[in-house]
């Protein structure tokens, strides 16, 4: 509770505002003083970590190649469009098996986000790449399974560090997060004023 400042919350109970002092805070609860209410507003400190830190940012992850030559795609942050197009941010070789490509060249999407609570990167699959032109997503020719398992077609499902992503089942993909520094995490670390979760 060092440095706390008083700060005015809502009573969960009445809408009116409430001073929450030091001695409230280290309570952690507080009593309504309007006439008529007192009702005891349990008080939970939060915090979360600035989004800024994103800028700073050597890369947002990457994908290897499991095939023969092993290759290493790098990701961005935001949507990652994977196939064969140029159009893709992660533009795939047309790799073959026994004369055939099962990549389509619009074929999944991975999308990099940051989820200011855990002050973690958040990577999501969905199959499919929205068409340019409506926004509609597409579905790929032969499907992309996650650790063997096939996506269903409007799935979207986190992919965790070193889970493998397969494009129609026949190219694997290895996904290797980035992990943001936790002592240059901390230095994000935003605390949230004091806020009233429950009412007893
Ligand atoms: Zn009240």
């Amino acid at each position: 509770m060092s440095g706390f400042k008083t700060t005015l919350i809502t009573c969960q109970q009445c809408n009116r505002r409430i001073m929450v002092r030091t001695a409230d805070a280290e309570r952690g609860s507080i009593t309504c003083s309007h006439v008529g209410c007192g009702a005891t507003n349990t008080l939970t400190s939060g915090f979360y970590y600035d989004e800024s830190l994103l800028n700073g940012l050597p890369g947002f992850g990457q994908l290897t190649y499991l095939g023969s030559t092993p290759t290493t795609f790098a990701l961005q942050f935001g949507h990652n469009t994977i196939g064969t197009s140029e159009s893709c941010v992660v533009q795939l070789d047309r790799f073959m098996h026994n004369g055939r490509c099962f990549i389509s060249r619009r074929h999944c999407t991975l999308t990099v986000t940051f989820d200011k609570w855990s002050g973690q990167l958040r990577y999501q699959l969905q199959d499919g790449v929205p068409d340019p032109v409506t926004g509609e997503q597409q579905s790929s020719l032969n499907g992309t399974l996650l650790n063997g398992t096939p996506l269903q077609k409007t799935e979207i499902i986190d992919v965790a560090d070193g889970e493998i992503i397969a494009l129609g089942g026949a190219d694997r993909f290895l996904l290797k997060h980035f992990m943001i520094n936790p002592v240059m995490l901390e230095t994000y670390k935003t605390e949230l004023a004091f806020n009233p979760d429950s009412t007893q």
